[in-house]
């Protein structure tokens, strides 16, 4: 409707009887309108694979800078307690889309079924109110995306060197490294949608998971640097219980030759291989000839490890910059709500250990850093209990669709504003079910408080953990059993059991 035409309707509506209910058809001003131009924001939803939030400078990481991620916190807010309900990959993915618990979306570990995609999600429910989605990147949930205008995304974990891309259904190879490769479709689709419409852009990369292949750019990254060492890589894990002491992923035992480059990947193209070769070919054969055993190979382990780690991170961070260039740029930085997160946490040689799945700091925490300039204050920082359960409702809310009643998340629209409600969250509850499996970490739930965390690994043993995390941040100390913390236990045991009525989780053995 042209202004003139609109003001002729008016017009004629006024002479019109019981004109309110007449005033009701007019197409509202604030919605799509004739352009499709809205005020509703875009939304980049940026996540990678298994990045720990200490390894990122504006976290204060000790190993590393990433200037482009710090754009974002800085420009934004960056949460100190976001948290992950199941810490393992597909799981992880499956609660981002649906806003609910694995034991409710039905993907509770990554080698049972496929996540079913039949269900609800918020690309959909964005899709339906006119939003233009597309997911490009790593997917890992097996059954095909749904809820998206476009999709282009690696068959499960995908290759680092020249990636397979499943676009739309259609298998696709590309020569190159994946990071890159990811961002440049990313960029392709945003420089191509529609200019009318809202978009929401799930951009995900398959960097940095295991087993940690640097790109072209980075293979001698950090090659005169010695890495600081967790102060507990050579925890023997006295204090805690079974659980702690017979996992399987520990940089001394656990990883194997390729997590340590001593082979090379072997679908290199030529040019490739040669730069493979001259990074690593030399410090193997140092390597080899030193000979060294007991802890200075663990030391050499973790220092192979964390170097190629974050070399796959300095391209994420590399990539990311690329887009928020492009945003800049274009002009849609303003208008644009960024987040950059990953699908949980990672051990970095902590506990001695790498991979994820406990309820332990490293691996329970999430980076997150949002930026979306409208609503956001820039260089704020926020200590309240957000969940990756929460990001659903709350692009919902960004985009003024209703939350369905059925989504288990919140929306963190207040807390980015600065202005927590006094009835946010101060708990949060866990449940990881991946075993018997690879890593050997036991099924186990919990709760966590902004001090406490409660824990109980239920199934092959009976094991009940409680760490005071003001007095032990680093989880060295089980306490369960200090008749100090009998209260405390009994509190927690109490909320555990509540927050498990209240989402419903009747899976594992009862409290
Ligand atoms: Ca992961």
């Amino acid at each position: 409707m042209t202004k003139q035409t609109r003001r002729d309707f008016l017009k004629r509506l006024s002479h019109m009887a019981g004109s309110a209910a007449a005033l009701s058809i007019l197409p509202s001003c604030n919605s799509v309108g004739q352009t499709g131009k809205t005020d509703r924001p875009n939304i980049i939803y940026i996540m990678s694979d298994d990045h720990a939030s200490h390894a990122m400078s504006c976290y204060g990481s000790k190993i590393n800078k990433t200037p482009n991620l710090d754009r974002i916190a800085n420009g934004g807010m960056r949460f100190t307690n976001s948290f992950c309900t199941n810490s393992i990959c597909a799981p992880c993915r499956a609660v981002v889309l649906t806003g609910k618990y694995s034991h409710i979306n039905g993907k509770i570990d990554n080698s049972r079924k496929a996540f079913d995609g039949e269900q609800q999600t918020f690309p959909k429910l964005l899709q339906k109110a006119g939003y233009q989605t597309a997911m490009i990147g790593k997917w890992h949930l097996r059954s095909d995306p749904t809820g998206f205008d476009y999709w282009n995304v690696l068959p499960g974990q995908g290759s680092y060197y020249n990636p397979v891309m499943i676009e739309m259904g259609e298998n696709k190879k590309y020569t190159g490294y994946v990071t890159d490769i990811i961002t440049d479709h990313a960029l392709k689709w945003l420089k191509g949608r529609d200019p009318n419409k809202p978009f929401c852009l799930m951009y995900h990369h398959k960097a940095p998971h295991r087993n940690w292949q640097p790109g072209p750019k980075y293979l001698t990254m950090y090659d005169d640097v010695t890495m600081p060492e967790p102060d507990n890589l050579f925890d023997d894990y006295t204090n805690r219980g079974r659980a702690a002491k017979e996992q399987d992923m520990t940089i001394a035992k656990t990883m194997n030759d390729s997590d340590l480059k001593l082979t090379a990947p072997r679908n290199l193209t030529p040019e490739q291989k040669k730069l493979w070769d001259a990074a690593y070919n030399p410090k193997n054969e140092a390597f080899k000839k030193a000979n060294i055993q007991g802890k200075e190979l663990v030391r050499w382990k973790y220092q192979r490890y964390i170097k190629d780690y974050l070399r796959c991170i300095a391209s994420v961070d590399d990539n990311v910059g690329r887009v928020l260039d492009y945003l800049d740029e274009s002009g849609l930085a303003k208008n644009t709500i960024i987040a950059y997160t990953s699908d949980q946490g990672f051990y970095l040689g902590d506990h001695g250990w790498f991979d994820k799945r406990f309820m332990y700091e490293e691996s329970l925490r999430m980076p997150l850093v949002v930026r979306y300039p409208k609503e956001i204050k820039p260089g704020s920082v926020s200590d309240d209990i957000v969940l990756n359960l929460d990001f659903a409702a709350t692009f919902l809310d960004y985009a003024g669709v209703p939350v369905p009643d059925d989504i288990q998340g919140e929306s963190m629209r207040a807390v980015l504003r600065g202005k927590t409600p006094k009835s946010w969250r101060t708990s949060m509850y866990y449940h990881y079910y991946e075993y018997p499996a690879v890593h050997s970490v036991k099924r186990h739930y919990g709760v966590r408080t902004q001090r406490y965390k409660l824990i109980h690994f239920y199934n092959d043993i009976d094991e009940w953990e409680l760490y005071d995390l003001k007095k032990d941040p680093r989880e060295m100390k089980n306490v369960l059993n200090d008749p100090a913390y009998a209260n405390i236990v009994t509190e927690l045991t109490a909320e555990l059991k509540r927050l498990r009525k209240k989402y419903k989780d009747t899976t594992g053995t009862p409290v």
